[in-house]
């Protein structure tokens, strides 16, 4: 008997059951159930304020110094994990370790162990309470879209580190996967981002969990892991036992639980198409991206914090075509000075080994926000609208010391390698002339105190993100050496649709007709001054959307490391004189709709053809 059912809890029983997760990590797996349990921790007096605080304040800070070494042991593990596996962790061990420091956590744990409070309600309080905050300021607008998902992980970082430290106050251990069976799918009824580090995706099929979601820190460290993975599906751990057989797909987010010989039998060749799309990918790194009609493309990363580096690696990513230098002052308290800024953007350069690093400066403003600019009183004026307000490169002309602080660092590292500068949010030919100014200025002002830069200065461009700037391409290009266009701004402020907005999230189409003749204006701004023109927009990361972009005239694409073998594949399928028609038709659509289902079917006549 094969059911579909969400969430209900019911006994056991025999026959294929169908149940639904939420897909976090494709693939699908086919293998044993092994159910983890955690040890639950003994309940927390909260009431109590007679404790000595001295003994307790002992007590915490041996907790804090068993917290660290955990989480060092874990960091050092890191290099047993692929390559892009360690992205997601570092950079999340590098948050807890920061908690754990002199924070603001520690600072309110302290306080209430001041006031008589045990040790272990201390920080379940105050976690609690950060977590709060982070979900729901006072005095602020809840916070919705991206800033609701960023809100609900920071407030999952506090509760996570607090149940840690609880951990080590009262004595109660983790639970461990090393009894898991090779091969096993690991189900739980949670599982914490610093449980799926310790998953070693060689020897667990898959991972599904009753709770969890597609956003959070775990579900984006099980994709970086590449193991199948489903969350959220209610109801499962009610209708299994130890080694009940289960079928996990990762894609669609559904679970099979006693799957029948002929379901077990579909699912074991669909393992094996799985691996060998995987391998086909993988032989892609070292393959150009050349059409097949000849013509060779650039394909390049997109970087947001350096622990995607080591992706990029792996990815054969032809260098970094942008770099968002947000991340610089996004978890700061005070600004990053010229010599800090150098210390991180060098080894970036040098890891790149020769291929070309373009560094964008900092794009501060509408949904991007920063302590460290909040707290330097730079902060973007208008709450009425922010995307429309300061930003980019209209709040670095008003904080000019902010931007040159920024070209002399990028300057000083751009010995290590081939360095691009890019300026972002330009909407007019003078905010360009005044940042080239500037640029020029803080050259000569270097090589006069003696500092190694190179000459001529690297190249200076500007994103192509506002219809300004696309329908004025041929003017900025006199002045700009290369040109990046960046379609999701370009697609926001074209379509008045807020790229971050749920309830217009149906109007906001990068294939929108108007957003591509925009595109196709800066392509061929680009090719008549003889610019360089890249796309570096979330559309360059989709394979279907590719062909009709080189058809409009882009050769370089910028995307999200993981992204690159997808594309690449879809490239070396695709013929120019193709992209070139359905380019022709796509600038006469009535809409988005109607151009994607143009590329849907032209992939469909190419599926698989680039692998060799
Ligand atoms: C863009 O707008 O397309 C872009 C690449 O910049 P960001 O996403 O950082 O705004
Ligand atoms: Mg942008």
């Amino acid at each position: 008997m094969k059911t579909t059912e969400r969430g209900t809890s019911r006994s056991p029983r025999p026959g294929e059951v169908r149940l639904e997760g939420q897909p976090v990590s494709s693939g699908v797996a086919i293998g044993y159930a092994a159910i983890a349990h955690d040890p639950e921790p003994p309940p927390i007096d909260t009431a109590r304020h007679d404790c000595d605080p001295a003994h307790e304040r002992a007590r915490l800070h041996e907790a804090i110094t068993r917290s660290t070494a955990q989480l060092r042991r874990l960091h050092d593990r890191l290099a047993l994990l692929p390559e892009d596996g360690q992205v997601e962790i570092g950079s999340l061990l590098e948050v807890y370790r920061r908690m754990l420091g002199p924070s603001r956590l520690r600072r309110g744990i302290e306080a209430r162990l001041g006031h008589g409070m045990l040790a272990e309600a201390a920080v379940q309080l105050e976690t609690e309470a950060l977590a709060a905050f982070m979900l729901s300021p006072p005095g602020r607008p809840a916070p919705e879209g991206e800033d609701a998902v960023a809100a609900r992980r920071r407030a999952g970082e506090f509760r996570e580190i607090g149940r840690r430290l609880v951990r080590n106050l009262s004595g109660t251990p983790y639970r461990s996967f090393s009894t898991i069976p090779d091969g096993a799918i690991l189900v739980a009824e949670q599982l914490r981002p610093a449980d799926a580090a310790l998953i070693d995706p060689s020897r667990i099929a898959a991972v599904v969990t009753e709770e969890g979601g597609s956003t959070g820190h775990t579900a984006i460290l099980l994709r970086a892991l590449g193991i199948p993975a489903v969350l959220a599906t209610h109801g499962l751990l009610a209708r299994i036992g130890r080694r009940t057989r289960l079928v996990v797909d990762g894609t669609t987010g559904q679970v099979i639980i006693r799957p029948s010989t002929r379901t077990a039998a579909a699912a074991r060749v669909e393992v094996a198409a799985y691996a060998r799309e995987r391998q086909a990918l993988g032989r892609l790194r070292r393959l150009p991206a050349r059409l097949s009609s000849g013509e060779v493309l650039t394909l390049q990363a997109n970087l947001e914090i350096p622990a995607e580096l080591p992706m990029i690696a792996q990815s054969g990513a032809a260098g970094i075509g942008l770099l968002r230098s947000e991340f610089l002052f996004m978890n700061a308290e005070t600004l990053p000075d010229e010599a800090r800024q150098e210390a991180l953007y060098r080894p970036l350069v040098e890891a790149m080994a020769g291929d070309p690093v373009t560094i964008r400066v900092v794009d501060w403003g509408s949904e991007k926000n920063s302590d460290a600019l909040t707290q330097a009183g730079i902060g973007t004026g208008s709450d009425v609208n922010p995307a429309l307000g300061l930003r980019g490169i209209r709040l670095l002309l008003r904080h000019r010391a902010l931007l040159e602080t920024q070209f002399a660092a990028i300057l000083r590292a751009a010995t290590a390698g081939p360095v691009r500068v890019l300026l972002p949010m330009v909407s007019s030919p003078a905010e360009l002339h005044e940042a080239r100014e500037t640029y020029a200025r803080v050259g000569r002002r270097l090589r006069r105190r003696g500092v190694d830069i190179p000459d001529p200065l690297p190249p200076l461009g500007i994103m192509i993100e506002t219809p300004a700037a696309a329908l004025m391409a041929d003017v900025l290009a006199q002045e700009a050496e290369f040109l990046a266009i960046g379609t999701n701004d370009l697609t926001m402020y074209t379509l008045a649709a807020d790229r971050a907005a749920t309830d217009v999230a149906g109007l906001y189409d990068p294939l929108h007709p108007a957003v591509l003749r925009l595109v196709r204006l800066a392509a061929d701004a680009g090719l008549r001054q003889r610019r360089p023109v890249s796309l570096c927009g979330e559309m360059a990361s989709d394979p279907v959307a590719v062909p009709l972009l080189v058809g409009l005239g882009v050769r370089s694409f910028s995307m999200h490391a993981s992204a690159v073998p997808r594309v690449k594949r879809a490239v070396r399928a695709a013929a120019m004189d193709d992209c070139r028609r359905m380019a022709c038709r796509a600038l006469e659509a009535a809409d988005g709709p109607e151009v994607s289902a143009m590329l849907l079917a032209y992939a469909a006549t190419l599926r698989h053809a680039g692998d060799g």
